[in-house]
């Protein structure tokens, strides 16, 4: 049982039923690789485990080796976890807060590497505003060819079956940080996978939309290519992953149907009992490969309530999913823009997320946390609210419940 959490200091909380199974959505546990551990004592059942950037995509693998989830996991109910330990769902992708660190080959004569002046050529052209600080340039890591990166996805994706891609995404917001300074450096949290922030000061820059935009895309399309389900960050740009998902699926859109068309259709369904929900035919694994993904988390939603809308249209041909942390959603901004956002968001599409960098009790703290939050917003028991939250992300996760 976890203990009963600060800010209800002396108020005898309903037990909170683990045993029914508790899913997060969205973390990063190998940012601290000495926490990877004792996931093996955790309450919640399953992690989906993210990548972000050069320095996480063989540390999530290589836990995947131990801890990945097993193809006839993905079987049981979800309340039938109860009895085994705490595994992991490895997810590969590369965030927007790294996109500047790729380089796109075609841009530079199919070149697998760039020279020192087209590097600084590279980071002027992706970087806004435009920067000519020189040694700001150069102190930024090596570009990547991003033809490499994906290939290296692809193989990561076909040896973990049951793999996601994450995560991905836009983000309008963010400015990359300035270079370590060397006496920083040696006094850096030893412990912390590189390649994060760790306090750094930010720099004015940050990445150009459109690159952005390009390296998302590319990996949104791998995803669907290879039916794999999608964790993807927004801040700030519910439009344009809206508009970026439209692109791919162009031509694919449902059919909607008329009141009296769907009321056939019911008809029908009701005549033929096995015939499988329509709603939730894009996530079966035996449909054709598409250019867009299954599924999609926008994980940590902070977009506007209207914003939801345009994903929760009946023409969008995949299923949209939106996950909440106490870590994004409920720290900053007024707490009753996330309120409405959960109560707006349909129950089959709601997911739970820590988003958090440490495993252990702290990450099964926040998933607490939110999963009573969301039952209290959603006026669901506990018991039920659990069950609601596992069957959707095993719905999330491997494309059926
Ligand atoms: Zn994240």
């Amino acid at each position: 049982m976890a203990n009963p959490s600060n800010n209800d200091a002396g108020d005898e909380r309903e037990p909170f039923p683990w045993h029914l199974g508790v899913f997060d959505a969205h973390c990063h546990p190998t940012d601290t690789m000495d926490s990877i551990a004792s996931i093996s004592e955790m309450q919640a059942k399953v992690l989906t485990v993210m990548t972000t950037r050069a320095e996480d995509q063989e540390l999530v693998a290589r836990t995947a080796k131990d801890l990945g989830v097993k193809v006839e996991d993905a079987e049981l109910p979800p309340e039938q976890w109860k009895d085994r330990p705490p595994r992991i769902v490895p997810c590969f992708g590369w965030h927007p807060w790294f996109s500047h660190q790729m380089f796109d080959g075609d841009e530079y004569n199919g070149a697998e590497k760039l020279d020192d002046n087209q590097k600084v050529e590279h980071y002027r052209s992706v970087l806004i505003p435009p920067s000519e600080d020189h040694g700001f340039l150069t102190s930024l890591p090596d570009p990547r060819l991003f033809g490499d990166f994906l290939a290296q996805t692809r193989r990561f994706l076909e040896q973990h079956s049951l793999a996601l891609v994450g995560e991905v995404g836009l983000d309008k917001s963010f400015r990359i940080p300035q270079a370590w300074l060397p006496e920083s450096k040696e006094s850096r949290d030893a412990s912390l996978t590189p390649g994060g922030r760790e306090g750094r000061r930010l720099s004015p820059y940050r990445v150009h939309m459109d690159h952005q935009r390009k390296v998302l895309k590319a990996q949104l399309r791998l995803a669907g290519e290879l039916k794999r389900a999608v964790s993807v960050h927004s801040v700030q740009t519910p439009g344009i992953v809206y508009e970026v998902l439209q692109e791919l699926w162009k031509g694919h859109e449902k059919q909607v149907l008329s009141k009296r068309e769907r009321k056939r259709l019911q008809q029908d369904k009701a005549r033929n009992a096995e015939e499988p929900d329509s709603a939730f035919q894009s996530g079966s694994q035996d449909a054709e490969p598409k250019p867009y993904p299954p599924r999609i988390c926008l994980h940590s939603y902070s977009g506007p309530v209207e914003a939801l809308q345009q994903f929760l249209a009946p023409s969008v041909p995949a299923e949209i999913y939106f996950s909440f942390s106490t870590a994004i959603n409920f720290s900053s901004g007024p707490a009753s823009k996330a309120e409405d956002t959960i109560r707006a968001v349909p129950d089959e599409f709601i997911l739970v997320e820590s988003d958090l960098h440490i495993a252990g009790h702290r990450m099964d703290q926040h998933l607490e946390d939110i999963v009573r939050l969301i039952c209290r917003l959603k006026n669901w028991s506990l018991e039920d609210g659990v069950k609601t939250l596992g069957r959707n992300w095993k719905r999330f996760v491997f494309g059926r419940s």
